[in-house]
């Protein structure tokens, strides 16, 4: 496995207070007191970091002060970071005030009264810190047989999560061969699970082991069933190209 590069984005860590009530002459129908609320805005673009990615990233302290970057013995890419400190603001107060005023009830079918929306307003939201920070992303690649793949991580100290990688994109079909995907014993390409007339893998009549669509031969005298070899079996080493 070696480290091919990283790529440093930066985003703005927003922590924010809400406090409001609502009221409905008769007394409060609704409150809102959240203090401390954390939200991730990318300074590429603006976007939110969706919620379970920003928990795990601000669970540790990864994320690093613009002014240090590590050293690293491999290329570092800084991403460019358009969002200013007052935009990222804003999109955060938008964002609260969407998440916590309520739905407005929709009038029911039984001809109940449609209620007041209840919106909160911006003085409702308090930013009390905003911090400009990079996220350190790796770019990994791994080696399996005669193949490279390329994965993506980011890490919170102790746990990393692999956010991209090409590596379950099956070798005969190009599409994702998901979670069952199966490794070629040739290649090393990631292939689709063996299904009786699909294309994408095969395991070997003789020894057992899976190959994919590229790498399987079929053993002479198969009429009917298709009998695939691997490379082996098939007497052509286990480098040998299909000739099916
Ligand atoms: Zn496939
Ligand atoms: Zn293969
Ligand atoms: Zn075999």
């Amino acid at each position: 496995m070696t480290l091919a590069g990283l790529r440093l984005e930066a985003h703005y860590v927003v922590t924010a207070d809400v406090d409001q009530d609502f009221g409905a002459g008769a007394g409060p129908m609704h409150s809102v007191h959240e203090h401390g609320v954390r939200d991730v805005i990318s300074a590429m673009d603006g976007s939110a970091m969706d919620p379970a990615r920003a928990s795990f990233l601000l669970k540790g302290s990864r994320l690093i002060e613009p002014s240090r970057i590590p050293a690293v013995a491999c290329p570092v890419v800084r991403e460019r970071s358009p969002v200013d400190r007052a935009s990222a603001k804003r999109i955060a107060t938008e964002r609260l005030i969407r998440k916590h005023s309520p739905a407005a009830p929709r009038a029911g079918q039984d001809g109940a009264p449609r209620k007041m929306a209840c919106k909160i307003g911006p003085r409702s939201v308090r930013i009390t810190d905003i911090r400009k920070v990079l996220l350190p992303k790796y770019q990994l690649r791994l080696k399996f047989l005669k193949r490279s793949y390329e994965c993506t991580l980011v890490q919170n100290g102790s746990e990393a999560l692999i956010t991209e990688s090409d590596m379950y994109e099956c070798g005969a079909c190009g599409k994702d061969a998901g979670k069952a995907a199966l490794l070629c014993n040739s290649c090393g390409a990631m292939a689709h699970a063996p299904k009786p007339f699909g294309p994408h893998s095969h395991r070997c009549k003789d020894c057992g082991k899976t190959v994919c669509g590229n790498c399987a031969f079929r053993a002479k005298g198969a009429l009917v069933f298709k009998k695939m070899l691997c490379g082996q079996c098939a007497g052509r080493g286990p480098g040998a190209n299909r000739a099916q």
